[in-house]
C-alpha cells in the first residue's frame, strides 16, 4: 500500500529552500518573453481529452501511453495536459484572439503530466515555461523564437547548450517522404516493437522517435525528411538559417531531429545540454489552427523544461541570486517590548521590509538563536529600558557592528541599509553572469 507520507512516483516537492530558484527561472524566462512582445497566458490544468488526441497525435506516444486520463462524474473524458500548446491554441481560438491583429504572442509556466517511466530528468509531473505566436508565417517569426530561448539561457548564464535544428517540411513533401520511410522500415518490419508495428502504416515518422533502443537503431539508418523537402520549405529553412546566421546564433544541424508530437511542420529545434538532456524542444506547426477547427492560421512555438533546466543550472553551477532573508527581526524581552516589536513589525511591513518578531514567547538568547538560524541580516532588542528612551542598537548581523537608532527611524534607517545591500547584491549577480558568459 502507497504511504500517505509519500509523494506519488514521478512527482516532486518543491521545498522553500529552493522556492526561490524556480521563482527566478520563471520571472527571468517570462520577463524575456514580454520584451519579444509574448503576454502570459493562463489555462486549465485539465481539457477535453480530444483536444490532445487531436493536436498532440494519436499515433504519438504522448497519446497512447503517458496521458492521465479519466471519466469526470459527469461522463466527459478529461485529461490533464501533457504539454502547454494545445490548450492555448484552444484558449486562443475560443476567445476569438486570432481575428484581431495577429500575430498573437502569448507566454505562460505550466505544470504538465505524463504517464512515464519516472528517472533522472523524466517525471510525471513537470513544469514547462512556454511560448506560441500565432499568425506569423514568416521566416523570421521562427528565427525570432528560438533567439528567444537562447536568451533566456545566456540571462540564466547557462553555458554548453547547444542550439539543434532541423526541418520536418508540411504534408504535400510528407507524402514521398512517407513512402520512403514505409519502404525503409518494411524491410525491418520483424524487429520493430509492436507498438512501431502499429505506426508503420499509419505514422512511419513516429518510429523515428521510439525510445526502445532497437526501433531507435534502425530509425539511425533511415531516409532523412531534408532531402525530401518541397521547394517551399526547402526556401523556408535556408532563411530560418540565414536569420540565424545574420544574428549569430550558432546552431547544430540535427536531420535526426523528428519531436514527439505530431503537430509540428517545417522547422523543429531542440536545446541540448553538454550531457545530452534535451531542456526545450518545439517548432513550427502550421497545420494545428486549422486541424483544431479554425480558420487555417500558421503558428510556432516551445517548451522548456523547468526541472532540466535548474538540473543544467546546478550541475555547470550557474549563478542564483541570494534566497530572500528576513531583513530585521525584533528580539523583544518582556510583555510590553513584545507588543512594541509586533507593532513595529507591522508597520515596517507594510512599508514592505521583511521583519519578523517572536510569535513563540521565547527567552532572549532563544529568539537570537532563532535570529541567526532565519539568516536575518539586522537584529534589534527591544526591552524596558529601549521603549523608555526610543533608542535602540540595531545589529548587522553580517559584520556584527551596531548602530544606535532612534526607533521613530527605524524605517528610514533599515531601508537605506536594506538598498545599499540590495544594490551590492544586484552588482554580485550581474557580474557573475557575466563572469559566466
Ligand atoms: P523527451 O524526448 O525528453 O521525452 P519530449 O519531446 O517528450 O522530450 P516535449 O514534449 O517537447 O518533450 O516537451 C518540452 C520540454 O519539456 C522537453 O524538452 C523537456 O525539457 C521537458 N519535458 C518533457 N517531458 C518531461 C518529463 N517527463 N519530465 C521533465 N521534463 C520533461
Ligand atoms: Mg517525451
Amino acid at each position: 500500500m502507497d504511504l500517505i507520507t509519500q509523494a506519488p512516483r514521478g512527482t516532486q516537492d518543491v521545498l522553500p529552500d529552493s522556492s526561490h530558484k524556480w521563482q527566478y527561472v520563471e520571472q527571468t524566462a517570462l520577463a524575456i518573453a514580454r520584451d519579444f512582445g509574448f503576454r502570459e497566458i493562463r489555462t486549465p490544468v485539465f481539457e477535453h481529452t480530444n483536444l490532445f488526441q487531436r493536436s498532440v497525435g494519436e499515433t504519438t506516444d504522448v497519446v497512447q501511453k503517458e496521458m492521465y486520463t479519466f471519466e469526470d462524474k459527469g461522463g466527459r473524458s478529461i485529461t490533464l495536459r501533457p504539454e502547454g500548446t494545445a490548450g492555448a491554441a484552444r484558449a486562443v481560438l475560443e476567445h476569438g484572439l486570432l481575428s484581431g491583429a495577429l500575430p498573437v504572442k502569448v507566454s505562460y509556466v505550466t505544470s504538465c503530466y505524463r504517464y512515464e517511466k519516472s528517472q533522472k530528468g523524466r517525471y510525471r509531473e513537470f513544469h514547462q515555461f512556454g511560448v506560441e505566436c500565432f499568425g506569423a508565417s514568416a521566416p523570421q517569426a521562427d528565427a525570432e523564437t528560438i533567439s528567444l530561448a537562447m536568451q533566456i539561457l545566456s540571462a540564466l548564464g547557462l553555458k554548453g547548450v547547444a542550439l539543434h535544428i532541423n526541418s520536418i517540411g508540411c504534408p504535400t513533401c510528407r507524402a514521398k517522404y512517407y513512402a520512403a520511410l514505409k519502404e525503409y522500415f518494411a524491410s525491418h518490419v520483424e524487429e520493430l516493437c509492436g507498438t512501431c508495428q502499429g505506426r508503420l502504416e499509419r505514422n512511419p515518422m513516429r518510429i523515428l522517435d521510439c525510445k526502445s533502443p532497437v526501433c531507435h537503431g534502425i530509425a539511425a539508418d533511415a531516409p532523412v525528411m531534408l532531402d525530401y523537402l518541397c521547394e517551399d520549405c526547402a526556401a523556408h529553412f535556408e532563411a530560418v538559417k540565414s536569420c540565424l546566421s545574420a544574428a549569430e546564433i550558432p546552431y547544430v544541424l540535427d536531420p535526426h531531429i523528428v519531436r514527439g508530437l505530431d503537430y509540428y511542420t517545417r522547422t523543429v529545434f531542440e536545446l541540448v545540454s553538454e550531457d545530452g538532456l534535451v531542456v526545450a524542444g518545439g517548432g513550427r506547426y502550421d497545420g494545428l489552427v486549422e486541424e483544431l477547427g479554425g480558420a487555417p492560421q500558421p503558428g510556432l512555438g516551445f517548451g522548456m523544461g523547468i526541472e532540466r533546466l535548474l538540473m543544467v543550472m546546478e550541475q555547470t553551477e550557474a549563478p542564483f541570486p541570494p534566497a530572500p532573508a528576513c531583513d530585521l527581526y525584533l528580539v523583544s524581552m518582556g510583555q510590553a517590548a513584545a507588543q512594541k516589536c509586533f507593532a513595529l513589525a507591522t508597520s515596517l511591513r507594510e512599508g514592505g521590509t521583511a521583519v519578523e518578531c517572536d510569535i513563540v514567547g521565547r527567552s532572549l538568547k532563544a529568539q537570537m538563536k532563532y535570529a541567526d538560524k532565519l539568516g536575518a541580516r539586522f537584529t534589534i532588542v527591544v526591552g524596558d529600558n529601549e521603549l523608555e528612551t526610543g533608542l535602540a542598537q540595531l545589529k548587522d548581523m553580517t559584520t556584527g557592528e551596531t548602530e544606535e537608532v532612534s526607533l521613530g527611524d527605524l524605517y528610514t534607517v533599515l531601508r537605506q541599509k536594506l538598498l545599499d545591500r540590495e544594490l551590492a547584491d544586484m552588482t554580485d549577480l550581474f557580474g557573475s553572469i557575466a563572469e559566466f558568459q
